[in-house]
This record gives C-alpha cells, sequence and structure tokens, in this order.
C-alpha cells in the first residue's frame, strides 16, 4: 500500500475522529469541515485518484458509496439529504491523492461548482 496522509490515519499513525470501519473502508470527520456533517469515507486500498480506478475496484468503490449511505443514517441525515461528492485532479480540487468520497450534509446545500 502506498503512503498518504489517509493512509498515517488508518495505520494510526495521525490520529482522527473514525466514525466507521471495516477491513476494507474507513471513515472519518474531515479536519476543515464544510457542513456540520463533513466525512471522508476512503478506500484502505491506496488509489490516488478515481482515474487510477479499475473494473477490479468497482465493488470496492460501490462499497465505499454504501457506507456514505449508512453513515447519513447513523448521523440523521438520510431524510433531509445530503450530498457525495469525489474530486479528481488540480480542476477537481483534489488535495490528496488516495480516493475518498466527501459525505457532507447537515444543512441546506447549495449548487455551485465554483
Ligand atoms: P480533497 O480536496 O482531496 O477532495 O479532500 C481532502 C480533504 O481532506 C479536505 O476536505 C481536507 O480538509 C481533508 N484533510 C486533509 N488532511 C486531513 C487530515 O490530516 N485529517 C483529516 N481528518 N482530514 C484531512
Amino acid at each position: 500500500m502506498s503512503e498518504s496522509i489517509f493512509t498515517k490515519i488508518i495505520k494510526r499513525e495521525i490520529p482522527a475522529n473514525i466514525v466507521f470501519e471495516n477491513e476494507e473502508v474507513i471513515a472519518f470527520e474531515d479536519i476543515s469541515p464544510k457542513a456540520p456533517v463533513h466525512i471522508l469515507v476512503v478506500p484502505k486500498k491506496h488509489i490516488a485518484t478515481i482515474n487510477d480506478a479499475g473494473v477490479e475496484d468497482a465493488e470496492l468503490l460501490g462499497k465505499v458509496i454504501l457506507a456514505a449511505a449508512e453513515i447519513a443514517k447513523s448521523k440523521g441525515i438520510a431524510e433531509r439529504g445530503y450530498r457525495l461528492v469525489i474530486n479528481c485532479n488540480e480542476e477537481g480540487g483534489q488535495s490528496v491523492f488516495h480516493i475518498h468520497c466527501h459525505l457532507i450534509g447537515g444543512k441546506k446545500l447549495s449548487w455551485n461548482p465554483d
């Protein structure tokens, strides 16, 4: 497994507020939240960007999304609604090169890609 800041969280080398974990997926609170609920759902396998994912990763990525939905339910925001976001590369706003799905909610979200 290659290193990223998220690999260090997975290996407990740096702290994080972990809200979910199983063999393949970990989720923790974003250090700089953009909404009342802002959780990063991360496959433990290091894949740098969504461009680097292959068909062999399809099941894993599905599990990431399903984990995000379960966490949304556990946080009590599922019925009100929330957003799942995967940023890719520079123009997509990606800053950590280890695929992660942002689970954002707990308030009415605007839609402004800028
Ligand atoms: P990206 O910009 O790559 O889509 O998202 C990276 C996210 O990781 C950002 O929202 C940023 O706040 C979060 N982040 C960066 N470093 C850390 C860290 O060390 N711990 C946690 N919990 N979140 C981090």
